[in-house]
């Protein structure tokens, strides 16, 4: 961890500069977090507080249907949350803009348009970018699943360019869950055309690392059956395709980077105490180690208190399930009262669903790993009724007003 300028939170309660205004909270990022942020608002209204959501686009993706679309089974409206008329329901302005730097001490953040914006407190939601140093050199054949927006936008036309030409092929790099359930709709989206198969490229032996080994051997039998070809190997980007490290080169019009989550170089300045990885680092209240003024949730955060009894991994499910904590602990916050702050407790295991692209899904929860088509209906009526529930709770409100 890198070092950092510490104070505590009982300083923070007491200092001089304590606001008797209303507190000025910045939401930074539409992720799930801040969903949950937002849902809570809904239902009871914060008092002495006013909260402002900037985020990079109007629309949060839900990525769990990202594969679901890219396969073409879901259509683009129904994975989409649009944040303006949820945040004016939660009587927050909402600004569509990425934040460029954050400056901790100061309190401020930077917009990337040079605008900067104050706060007493910030929440960080903002996910991560992805880890795409070893395949830069591809240039424009790079396709890395985020920003998610950037991977929407691009992958039509990536797609009908690799079905026109023929033998064109896709490789898909990393093998944990996002990577089998993109090369798995990547071929689906494929069928029927003279692309040559798509590359699974891993550079683990063992898919889905993290799940029972079994969830591994699921996808493995799935991926084979689909004729997606599966390669085992450290690969770096070259003009062309990828090169392995025994010297080999797959030749690819598109290489999908699902490398897992990378921290953003907007961090790097901001003060605030990162953990190895470059995350923020937050004990088990989302609270900032360093900056009292400041939580993280979802991706973006790193837990580096010693109360995790196993590895917390940076999933979607995590980051929904902090919302609510989240929320009270910035409404205690904001009072600035003695009432300890809430931990998130993440239970033992997680229910992971990991489509498969023909109809089928993979469940795994801790060692219990089963399969069929019954576990993607469940996956689907999770996914839907997680983004109807947002759309329902915006619904009346005119969002164009609070945008920009
Ligand atoms: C293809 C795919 C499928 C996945 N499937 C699953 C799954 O089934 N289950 C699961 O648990 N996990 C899944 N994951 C992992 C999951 O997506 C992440 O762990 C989760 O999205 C993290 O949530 P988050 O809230 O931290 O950030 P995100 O969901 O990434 O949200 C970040 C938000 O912040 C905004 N933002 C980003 N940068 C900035 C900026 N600089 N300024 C302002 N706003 C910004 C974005 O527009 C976005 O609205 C999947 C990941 C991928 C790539």
């Amino acid at each position: 961890m890198q070092p950092h300028r510490q104070a505590t939170y009982s300083q923070w309660q007491r200092a001089p500069d304590r606001p008797t205004r209303p507190v000025q909270l910045l939401l930074a990022g539409g992720g799930h977090a801040h969903l949950g942020v937002l849902r809570e608002w809904i239902a009871r209204p914060p008092q002495g507080m006013e909260t402002c959501l900037v985020s990079s686009e109007r629309h949060a993706l839900y990525s769990g249907m990202i594969p679901g679309w890219v396969a073409g089974a879901v259509p683009l409206e129904r994975m989409r949350i649009d944040l303006a008329p949820l945040a004016a329901r939660a009587g927050a302005r909402f600004i569509r803009a990425s934040l460029g730097a954050v400056d901790a001490a100061n309190r401020t953040v930077v917009l990337e348009d040079g605008e900067t914006l104050p706060f007493d407190l910030l929440s960080v939601a903002t996910g991560g970018d992805v880890d795409t140093s070893s395949l830069a050199e591809l240039g424009e054949r790079l396709l890395p699943v985020r920003p998610m927006h950037d991977f929407v936008a691009r992958w039509p036309a990536v797609r009908s360019a690799v079905r026109a030409g023929r033998g064109q092929r896709i490789v898909v790099v990393g093998g944990g869950a996002a990577g089998v359930e993109l090369a798995l709709a990547a071929q689906r989206a494929l069928a029927g055309s003279t692309a040559a198969p798509v590359v699974l490229l891993t550079d683990e032996p063992r898919l889905l690392p993290g799940h029972a080994s079994r969830a591994g051997d699921f996808a493995r039998t799935r991926l084979e059956r689909a004729r997606v070809e599966i390669v085992t190997g450290y690969g770096v980007g070259t003009p062309d395709g990828v090169l392995l490290a025994d010297g080999r080169l797959i030749p690819a019009a598109c290489v999908i980077a699902a490398t897992g989550p990378r921290s953003p170089r907007w961090l790097r300045g901001s003060g605030l105490a990162l953990d190895d990885g470059g995350f923020i680092a937050v004990g088990p209240d989302f609270r900032s180690v360093s900056q009292p003024c400041v939580f993280a949730a979802g991706d973006i955060a790193g837990r580096v208190d010693n109360r995790l009894s196993h590895n917390l991994s940076r999933s979607g499910v995590h980051a929904v399930r902090a919302g609510p904590v989240l929320a009270e602990n910035l409404r205690r916050a904001a009072r600035r009262d003695e009432a300890p702050l809430r931990h998130y407790r993440p239970r033992r295991h997680s229910l992971y669903l990991i489509a498969t692209a023909d109809g089928s899904a993979i469940l795994s929860w801790g060692r219990a790993v089963m399969e069929g088509r019954w576990a993607n209906c469940l996956k689907s009526r999770i996914d839907r009724r997680f983004v109807q529930r947002h759309a329902r709770l915006g619904l009346g409100v005119a969002g164009a007003a609070w945008t920009r």
